[in-house]
């Protein structure tokens, strides 16, 4: 695997700019381009079906070698519907491969498939916007959720069980006629689902995916199709794009952006990879013995400081922008690309689409870099990234207790030292990486690890059920009232749980069976849930009704957010301006008490509607109090300056 494809030199001859990689589709023709600079030739296989291993070829067309690396075919009549792969003479070896490019594929994903995209437009879809267009990345608050999970237990009442066409439904509900599935999420006010890996991944076998199989889908095939399993019908390659963007339409119908998880950061299997396989090691970085670095844990790193990787990194997330519109991206391991690349995805996408919100896991690993010079987009590096804003691990292993470490306290649970990390995550400023709250993702669970409450239990033996749940809606208080982008797995709203057949809890589900990973709607039935699910809207709706707690600087934060002094050891109360970034409001305070008795905090002067207090929360007064307040253990206290 040549490191030559770092040169100057190949870099030059070799890099080319245009927009029509792949199959350029029209009723007339079709033109094929593909990059493949090494290669001695090209060979273009139209196939009539794109099941795998079928004797169907219809016809092999040579391509011609054209500029910087590019080989070209055309083809005249209608082809919409026919399936291609290409077939590259490179290095002593023939390597048949699917279209990088490729739009949409057959089943599994290995011959792709040309596709009249407007064909597969639902209706209306001309006028399909973002319908949270206009807000800042502070004003999402962001539900992140596994397609099959929502409907996999038989609780939720949605028919098109794992599918794109799942989120579509409305009117579901439980047994006894609890909202479910978008109905559920709509109710609880999150402005944008983030949907785990829907672009086409390798762990699940689309032959079979009428069986119940399940993976979080971190293992890339074809970055530019979505995922046969989540369609209805994966044998035809129209059916899954057509059908997503449904998905999309219907959650935009619903006031609900969609955010994709994107995972560049590493293939399935490198040398399986359909761009490593017409040119080959190109997609990925190798160390200096020759093996592929490894920083990802998942066997490979992509290369994405060469200009080829990059340009396709840029091209893909602007397709998903453009061609399914998509509101927003959370990059897998970002950590291993370079800043170069994701500033200028934020870059070219914000031209087109301002509105979209980029995050990801910016931790620090160990990769192989091809070229000098190039900086990983890790925390560390945030400022040189401001588009692109980055979990908060500080906050999350603040509140809860250290992921790695499970038995561990965090603040709400009863840990005596972690008062200070809170409060500078509570302003926006996380740990030593983190100068601005539009930089910060502020939650306490993901689909990584445990569950918010099963982490709670576990770092907390003997406490009883319902100081477990104070502890949960504490955490919960905290995260939507900081500074920064709140963000929650699907189900914490509800406690949700992962509980293997042996009773221990699942830390990492990525391909458990359904009984472990899906929501499981029917506790909903139960009042305590019911009362943390009301607790949860409550917040993002009182959230939503306050400006000043989604200031998008740290000057406006510094101006305008005060510590207080002189509290009980380990409570924090902060005193936010009234008539800041549009806040309507004469002022907010905000108490957090975990500790296991109860506190009294003096209020500045004047008359406080209490909005949030220790079981109930919202944009209405629950009580009015002045001078001093006395707050429940174990509880966030939330008030707003009564106008005078
Ligand atoms: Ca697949």
């Amino acid at each position: 695997m040549p490191n030559i494809y770092s040169t100057e030199k190949f870099e030059k001859e070799f890099t080319y700019s245009g927009s029509d990689l792949g199959a350029t589709y029209t009723p007339e023709k079709t033109t094929f381009r593909v990059w493949a600079p090494t290669a001695d030739t090209v060979t273009l296989n139209l196939y009539g079906s794109g099941t795998p291993g079928t004797d169907d070829l219809v016809e092999q067309l040579p391509m011609t070698a054209d500029v910087n690396g590019t080989w070209i075919a055309e083809k005249e009549g209608d082809l919409n519907g026919t399936y291609y792969t290409y077939l590259v003479s490179v290095g002593g070896n023939e390597n048949e491969a699917c279209d990088p490019y490729a739009r949409t594929t057959g089943v599994n994903g290995k011959r792709a498939m040309i596709l009249d995209l407007a064909s597969t437009d639902p209706d209306g879809w001309e006028n399909d916007t973002n319908p949270n267009a206009g807000m800042t990345y502070n004003d999402a608050v962001i539900y992140e959720l596994h397609v099959r999970d929502l409907s996999s237990d038989e609780s939720s009442g949605i028919q098109n069980t794992g599918k794109f066409l799942g989120l579509t439904e409305t009117g579901t509900t439980t047994a006894s006629g609890i909202p479910t599935g978008l109905d559920h999420m709509k109710d609880l006010g999150i402005t944008h689902v983030h949907l785990l890996p829907i672009y086409d991944y390798a762990s699940v076998d689309e032959t079979q995916s009428d069986k119940p199989q399940f993976n979080w889908g971190y293992d890339p095939e074809n970055y530019n199709v979505p995922e046969g399993s989540y369609s209805t019908d994966p044998y035809n390659g129209a059916v899954r794009v057509a059908e997503m963007k449904q998905m999309v339409k219907a959650l935009h119908d619903n006031q609900i952006s969609v955010i994709m998880d994107v995972v560049y950061n590493h293939v399935y299997n490198a040398s399986d990879f359909c761009v490593n396989q017409i040119v080959p090691g190109y997609f990925s970085r190798v160390n200096e013995d020759g093996t592929y670095s490894n920083g990802s844990d998942c066997g490979n790193d992509t290369a994405s400081e060469r200009s080829m990787v990059r340009k396709y990194i840029v091209d893909s997330v602007k397709y998903w922008a453009d061609e399914y519109h998509i509101d927003g991206f959370r990059f897998d391991l970002v950590g291993l690309i370079d800043t170069e690349t994701i500033n200028e995805v934020v870059t070219e996408v914000h031209k087109t689409h301002p509105d979209v919100i980029f995050y990801g896991e910016g931790w620090t690993m160990d990769t192989a870099v091809t070229k000098d010079g190039y900086k990983m987009t890790t925390q560390p590096n945030s400022t040189d990234v401001p588009g692109f804003a980055f979990f908060s691990d500080t906050l999350r292993d603040a509140l809860k207790g250290h992921v790695f470490y499970t038995t561990r306290k965090g603040y709400v649970s009863g840990a005596a030292d972690l008062a200070d990390t809170v409060k500078g995550c509570f302003l926006g400023q996380a740990g030593d990486w983190c100068t601005t709250p539009a930089q910060s993702i502020n939650y306490a669970s993901c689909h990584d690890n445990m569950t918010l409450l099963d982490r709670i239990t576990r770092s907390t033996p003997g406490v009883s059920e319902e100081d477990r749940i104070r502890m949960n809606n504490l955490s919960a208080a905290i995260y939507m009232t900081a500074q920064g982008i709140p963000f929650l797995q699907a189900g914490e709203e509800m406690l949700r749980t992962k509980i293997d057949a042996s009773g221990g809890f699942v830390e990492n589900s990525y391909n458990s069976p359904d009984s472990v990973n899906s929501i499981k709607w029917d506790t909903l039935e139960d009042e305590a849930y019911q009362n943390v699910y009301n607790y949860y809207k409550g917040l993002i709706a009182f959230r939503k009704a306050h400006a000043a707690l989604r200031l998008t600087n740290a000057d406006d934060v510094n101006a305008n957010i005060t510590s207080v002094d002189g509290l009980d050891e380990n409570v924090l109360a902060f005193r936010i301006n009234g008539g800041v970034n549009g806040e309507t409001s004469d002022g907010i305070f905000v108490i957090f008490n975990p500790n296991s008795t109860e506190t009294s905090v003096t209020l500045p002067d004047g008359a406080w509607d209490v909005c949030v207090n220790a079981d109930h929360a919202g944009t209405e007064a629950l009580t009015t109090v002045s001078g001093s307040v006395s707050v429940e253990p174990i509880s966030a206290m939330v008030l707003v300056k009564k106008e005078s």
